[in-house]
């Protein structure tokens, strides 16, 4: 029989690291968050209104954050994928879910694509002053006529038989994150119509090139703080050396970027419902109704009991996904699944943190609608809900 020294005890307080990460990441995430913590959610609320300034690119570029997972010799961190994972967890800290997209769309949406596919000459022009903070950039797959179905965009390039080395662009995207602010945008064009998925090219179009037009700063229900453009491009000449990879492989290009996105975007949200639990635990231990904190009625303990174990399961789903990415797969179906899981839970979290919240929820004050506004964008951008279903009940040959 177990003396009463031996028994076992529950460790809810014990701190938690999971084998993915090491001591190094431990300190890094420490770093972002104090960082996030006393220079970005300060100004969280200004920035809804304005959204964030430009100057945050510079700042985190100094500071060695924007090209954490990136090779040194273009000025990144050389460290692995985990270490991107690690600030979009810790940038969940700045309260502002449109100053984590905007950051996020520049290193690991648009920045992905150029350093995989682009020429030595291309990473030195975008890269080397993006990982600076110095360029922003932007990524352009959405048109008005065509989001999910991108086979169905209808952005041109064509090759000028007057100057053959030139290529005029012509078409629109719209939805594009930091599409205002941006340097440059990696642009998904279609160069061969009949040739189906083989007829797409992927291009780096600087945004002060003739014909392109910054059409419409766009209103949206969330992520206030970020910028998002809606876009012409009217009659654009750009040289053949803005193509970025292979001519006619841009699908499978940008297929390839989608998924380190959604990967990224699934640990953003489980951390901004990590902490939009945490701030809601601490509210249902403070406000008192009929004599009691409110956390102690059953009802509401439970609803804490389905919100943590939804959001851990979620996290170990992006852990042990991005555990099998670092290491050389390529795993498509749980990505698929952790992007949708992760944005479906981020969503029910916050509204029962609304809930709990009572009134007091349904108020600015409290940034707990905020965070529910800006989570509902997961479950449409970087591939719905219904997509990501989708592509997971494909991989099972339906
Ligand atoms: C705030 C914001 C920022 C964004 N930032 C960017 C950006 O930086 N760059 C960029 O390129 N894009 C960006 N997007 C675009 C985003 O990725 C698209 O909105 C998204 O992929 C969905 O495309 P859509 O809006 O055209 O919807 P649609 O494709 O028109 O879909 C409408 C509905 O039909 C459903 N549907 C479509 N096809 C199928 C199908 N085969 N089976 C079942 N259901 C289907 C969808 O799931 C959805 O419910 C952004 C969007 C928003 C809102």
């Amino acid at each position: 029989m177990a003396t009463t020294s031996s028994v076992l005890k529950p460790d809810f307080g014990a701190k938690r690291k999971h084998f993915i990460f090491t001591d190094e990441h431990e300190q890094l995430r420490e770093s972002i968050r104090s960082f996030a913590q006393k220079e970005l959610a300060p100004h969280a609320d200004e920035w809804e209104e304005t959204t964030f300034p430009d100057s945050v690119f510079p700042r985190m570029g100094g500071l060695g954050f924007l090209g954490l997972d990136k090779p040194e010799e273009y000025g990144g961190q050389g460290g692995d994928y985990y270490s991107s994972l690690v600030l979009a967890e810790e940038i969940a800290h700045a309260n502002s879910g449109g100053l984590a997209m905007g950051i996020a769309v520049h290193t690991d949406m648009a920045m992905p694509p150029i350093l995989a596919f682009g020429t030595e000459a291309q990473k030195q022009e975008w890269v080397v002053p993006a990982i600076k903070g110095e360029k922003i950039l932007c990524l352009g797959i959405t048109e008005p006529d065509a989001g999910s179905d991108v086979s169905g965009i209808k952005t041109r390039a064509v090759l000028d038989p007057a100057h053959p080395n030139e290529y005029v662009i012509n078409g629109s995207k719209t939805y594009i994150t930091n599409g205002h602010r941006a340097d440059v945008i990696v642009l998904v064009t279609k160069t061969d119509p009949e040739a189906g998925y083989d007829g797409f090219t992927l291009f780096l179009v600087p945004m002060d090139a003739p014909g392109v037009i910054r059409e419409k700063r766009l209103e949206k229900l969330g992520m206030h703080a970020s910028d998002t453009a809606l876009l012409a491009f009217q009659d654009v000449r750009v040289p053949d050396t803005a193509v970025l990879g292979q001519v006619g492989k841009g699908f499978y290009h940008i297929m390839w970027e989608l998924q380190g996105e959604r990967l990224i975007g699934a640990a953003g949200c489980v951390s901004g419902a990590q902490l939009c639990m945490e701030r809601t635990l601490q509210y249902a231990l403070e406000r008192t109704a009929f004599g009691r904190q409110i956390g102690k009625f059953q009802v509401i303990r439970h609803k804490f009991a389905e919100m943590a174990t939804k959001i851990e399961a979620a996290r170990q789903l992006v852990y042990m996904t991005a555990w099998r990415f670092q290491n050389g797969e390529y795993p498509v179906r749980e990505i698929s699944m952790a992007k949708l899981y992760a944005s479906r839970i981020a969503v029910e979290v916050a509204d029962e943190c609304i809930q709990i919240h009572g009134g007091a929820g349904y108020m600015k004050e409290y940034g707990v609608e905020r965070v529910w506004r800006d989570m509902r964008l997961n479950r449409i951008g970087a591939g719905t809900d219904e997509i990501m279903l989708d592509v997971i009940g494909r991989s099972y040959g339906l």
